[in-house]
């Protein structure tokens, strides 16, 4: 493939532009293809740098002649439809900027089912969770607490309709909620090694840590990190007032926007992905332009394993060779 297009530095400034520049397949594979390998093609097999595209579409090495699908080891792999619809799906995302449904995303790509547009939508948060990038770093709080998918509505909250996570945030004055990067995981318990697992994977070790005197001191501390405790805040529900102030306010958002956009209609196995997707908006919020947006889940995707359906449905591998794989849509 010799011919390169630019990562483009223009947002298109409204889908007629967006449809002349990524309207058809081929302009559409040149611009994955220049993400996938921005310096050029390197061959996983031999690390050759000279490629040629054969008939079917593979990319084939011309040193050893290996045969690599564009799509491979991403969300996209497998694909039946047009990468060109798939480009319109994440356009669709950047430019509402506030989320959506699956319905509505079915309608705008005119996908024959909704369950389709419901595992392409699911495909897509994993490529955003995916290309989150950086720890939390510096001054950052971090709470723990509950989510609900209920509006109180005047009685508890019934057990299963909430979810116990754990949440931190950098804190920017000058950012949407005072928080620039954050992270959100659903958790199991608040136990010191479910604490200790959230710390090291999203947090930097350099970090002063930032919570109320409701969570579990002692694995911060034991880990290196410096440690502030503030008193928890007088907040309307007990739910989150193991969260510093900043986060207590994103998760109150978090929670209402799930109400709002998702009507309560968020099964509890796929609860992370929809908290991904929030927390993609959060940084999409953070000055970031609207084509990094875009570059940055079609690169999550590039950069993504491949996600079958029993996975984004939250079900068990399946046993038998009989079971279908469906999430090829
Ligand atoms: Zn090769």
């Amino acid at each position: 493939m010799t011919a390169r297009i630019a990562v483009m530095k223009n947002f298109p400034k409204n889908e007629e532009e967006f449809l002349v520049r990524f309207g058809t397949e081929d302009n559409c594979r040149r611009y994955l293809f220049d993400l996938r390998w921005p310096e050029g093609f390197v061959c996983p097999v031999c690390s050759g740098r000279t490629a040629r595209v054969n008939k079917k579409n593979f990319i084939v090495c011309t040193g050893c002649q290996a045969q690599i699908s564009l799509t491979s080891g991403t969300i996209l792999h497998g694909t039946k439809k047009r990468l060109a619809l798939w480009f319109r799906a994440i356009w669709w995302i950047c430019t509402h900027q506030k989320g959506g449904s699956a319905r509505e995303l079915q309608q705008y790509l005119g996908l024959g089912s909704y369950q389709t547009a419901w595992v392409w939508f699911q495909k897509l948060r994993r490529a955003m969770s995916l290309s989150e990038g950086k720890s939390c770093g510096g001054r950052v709080e971090m709470g723990q607490g509950m989510i609900c998918d209920r509006e109180r509505d005047g009685k508890d909250y019934s057990p299963y309709e909430c979810a116990k996570v754990l949440a931190a945030g950098e804190v920017v004055a000058s950012a949407p909620f005072g928080l620039g990067r954050t992270r959100i995981s659903l958790v199991p318990d608040f136990s010191r090694s479910t604490i200790s697992g959230f710390l090291r994977e999203n947090i930097e070790q350099s970090s002063t840590i930032v919570t109320t005197e409701d969570l579990e001191s002692s694995t911060i501390e034991s880990l290196g990190y410096g440690h502030e405790v503030i008193r928890s805040v007088d907040v309307r529900d007990d739910l989150t007032r193991g969260f510093p102030p900043h986060v207590a306010s994103l998760i109150g958002d978090l929670a209402s926007w799930l109400i709002r956009t998702h009507k309560g209609g968020v099964k509890k196995k796929h609860l992370q992905q929809y908290i991904d997707e929030y927390v993609f908006r959060h940084s999409m919020n953070l000055g970031e332009s609207p084509v990094e947006t875009f570059n940055r889940i079609l690169k999550g995707g590039v950069e993504g394993e491949a996600t079958p359906y029993w996975r984004l449905v939250g079900k068990d591998r399946p046993q038998s060779s009989r079971s279908r794989e469906k999430g090829h849509e």
